[in-house]
């Protein structure tokens, strides 16, 4: 059963940030309510003040220009999937929307409050950290920003300080001949993924020889992280099947997985060994096109 509190609902993000710094630690920040719902009926969260911050629709946007993309952290899951510009030029990231969750869930549960949940097998950050994003924090003290990948710090634990917002996430403009690719494995489709796996390989002009790869795995660790050995072994090589076969073997021993009701540790290794190559081979194909 939920436990009683009080319901703040600011207008803007000046308000907001006021009253989290009013209440500190006696407060909870709620956007969808789609993953924070859950926590307080299990009794796991019990904040004496609930602060609304759905309705900050200064929050809610998708812009695109020279610098890259910027979404607000109100922005729906929905809204990312469906938008023209992001379909266009960041397909991954609609790609990456279209697995999550249901329709009703995308329809009301936000980027910013899926980053912030910080579950380690969450869609949206694999894909981000593949895009060399980054996130701006806002609090009364003013702004700061920091890559998606430094954002998790353990299981459901994020590098938020109290009375900090996520206000944004940037992608930055995708360099020429760079192809990303993001998959998960589900039990149940719509589903969080039991290991997901995002790539993002960047050709040289001509050549074809790999001048930079970034490798994010989800599910597979206490936190969404990079495989950088795995990458290593891919930079400045020409990408060959059997190199990247090497490179899942490699992802497979730097994922640190845990057993549970949805696969086995050892399961899990194995999706990453597969999911790897298999996804790393879409992003060389994009790469290609691109
Ligand atoms: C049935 C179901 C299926 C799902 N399937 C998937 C799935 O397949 N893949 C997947 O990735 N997720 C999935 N989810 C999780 C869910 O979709 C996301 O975590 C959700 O989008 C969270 O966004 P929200 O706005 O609802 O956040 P909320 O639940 O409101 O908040 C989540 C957390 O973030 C904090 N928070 C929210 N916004 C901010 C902000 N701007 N700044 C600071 N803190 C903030 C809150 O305090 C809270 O701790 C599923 C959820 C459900 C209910």
């Amino acid at each position: 059963m939920i436990k009683d509190f009080e319901y703040l609902a600011p207008k803007t993000l000046k308000e907001a940030l006021t009253l989290l710094d009013k209440y500190k630690d006696d407060c909870k920040v709620i956007c969808g309510g789609q993953s924070l719902l859950i926590l307080m009926r299990q009794g796991l969260v019990a904040p004496q003040y609930l602060i609304d911050i759905k309705g900050l629709s200064e929050l809610s946007y998708i812009k695109d220009g020279k610098d890259g993309l910027k979404i607000g952290a109100t922005t729906t899951h929905r809204a990312i999937e469906k938008s023209p510009v992001i379909q266009k030029k960041f397909s991954v990231l609609a790609e990456m929307e279209r697995r999550l969750a249901s329709i009703q869930t995308r329809n009301w549960g936000t980027i910013g409050g899926n980053i912030c949940h910080a579950d380690p097998a969450g869609d949206p950050a694999p894909v981000l950290i593949a895009l060399n994003a980054t996130l701006s924090l806002a609090s009364l003290k003013g702004e700061r920003s920091m890559p998606v990948e430094d954002f998790c710090l353990d299981y459901f634990e994020t590098a938020l300080e109290h009375g900090e917002l996520l206000t944004e996430i940037r992608v930055p403009p995708i360099p020429p001949h760079t192809g990303t690719a993001y998959t998960k494995f589900n039990v149940i489709e719509s589903d969080l993924a039991t290991v997901g796996v995002a790539v993002s390989v960047t050709l040289g002009a001509g050549d074809g020889v790999c001048q930079d790869i970034r490798i994010a795995l989800g599910a597979a660790a206490p936190t969404p992280r990079r495989a950088k050995k795995a990458e290593a072994v891919l930079k400045g090589k020409k990408i060959t099947d059997a190199l990247l076969k090497e490179v899942g073997e490699v992802a497979s021993t730097e994922a640190e997985p845990i057993s549970d009701i949805y696969a086995s540790e050892e399961y899990r290794r194995e999706l990453v060994r597969v999911l790897v190559a298999r996804v790393g081979k879409e992003a060389l194909a994009r790469a290609k096109q691109a």
